[in-house]
């Protein structure tokens, strides 16, 4: 564990961060308020801090409240260390945002326990932050295949239809999936679900969307693909994702999709995305009567309607 030694003497900070090495503690040092906030501000910065109360530039104080008021911070444990021993100090340090008040001389024993209840501080906050990370995972990702769901990926296409430059919206859709299921089983069918997901994911760019829509049912933005790009990057997409058959329990399993998609320019940038999705819907549909294993590329959009 790294911890912050803010002390402008440098007597006090040779000692302290002796003591503190020999504790096992890495040691971090600045000989002023500005100097510490800003180590302590930097995403890789130390998560324990022994802040001086009287310092140049920035005093202890300020920067518990400079280092709490930037939130976006992981949590650091501070202790104000001072020879102010009044009752009203001790208050004032403790409501800046200090999490404890020592006053110098500080006795080794006692240091010692007060960094080891400022771990379990920081152990407690980081299950606390893995908890909540896991919770807006879960909440916007979908449990079988880890791809968006449909609340994000939908939210997604709406922050990303008003400032559209330009960019392909695509409805994939498995055909007869049903059967798969109805013949293998709906555990295949899952396996086939996850696998259709990682070849989609393997066959988009990085800053292109994805997400399940549905059941079996994946929507697709591809920014930056124009009208004239999307029919040769639809029906690669939908070759790649089926060409070879997956293999689960030494079955071998062939599926094909079809595709619906639609073209979005800047014109668009005002057209509700439920224009937008019923527009590759309609396409996906005409796909599936078409036969399966196709794309179909819905008319261009203009200002909502189709041209
Ligand atoms: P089409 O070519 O017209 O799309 O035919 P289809 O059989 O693929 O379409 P249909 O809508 O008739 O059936 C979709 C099936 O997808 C029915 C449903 O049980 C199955 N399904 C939906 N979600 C899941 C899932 O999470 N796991 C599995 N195994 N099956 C699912
Ligand atoms: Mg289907
Ligand atoms: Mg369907």
């Amino acid at each position: 564990m790294r911890i912050l030694i803010a002390d402008d003497d440098a007597i006090s900070r040779r000692m302290m961060g002796m003591m503190l090495q020999k504790m096992g503690y890495e040691v971090d040092c600045a000989e002023n308020g500005q100097d510490a906030l800003e180590r302590l501000l930097d995403q890789d910065g130390p998560r324990m801090a022994l802040l001086d109360w009287m310092m140049p530039e920035i005093d202890g104080p300020e920067v518990c409240r400079r280092l709490r008021a930037a939130n976006d911070r992981q949590y650091v444990y501070v202790i104000l260390l001072t020879s102010k021993d009044t009752r009203e100090s001790l208050v004032e340090g403790l409501d800046s945002g200090a999490d404890e008040y020592l006053t110098k001389p500080c006795n080794s024993q006692e240091l010692k326990a007060r960094l080891r209840t400022g771990e379990r501080i920081l152990q407690l906050e980081d299950k606390l932050v893995s908890a909540r990370e896991e919770m807006r995972f879960k909440a916007t990702h979908d449990t079988l295949t880890t791809l968006w769901n449909r609340g994000k990926i939908l939210e997604a296409l709406d922050e990303a239809l008003p400032q559209v430059d330009s960019m392909a919206v695509l409805m994939c859709d498995i055909d007869h999936f049903k059967a798969i299921n109805d013949q293998h089983g709906h555990l295949v069918g899952d396996e086939v679900l996850r696998e259709l997901a990682a070849r989609l994911r393997a066959g988009v760019r990085a800053n292109d969307l994805i997400g399940r829509f549905g059941g079996e049912e994946f929507l697709i933005v591809l920014n930056g693909c124009d009208a004239a790009r999307l029919p040769e990057r639809a029906e690669k997409l939908c070759k790649a994702v089926s060409e070879s058959s997956i293999s689960i329990d030494s079955r071998d399993i062939s599926f094909t999709v079809s595709i619906g998609a639609v073209a979005v320019d800047p014109l668009d940038a005002k057209t509700p995305s439920e224009t937008v999705l019923n527009l590759a819907d309609a396409a996906l549909y005409q796909a599936k009567k078409e036969g399966r294993n196709r794309v179909v590329i819905a008319q261009r959009l203009v200002r909502g309607s189709i041209c």
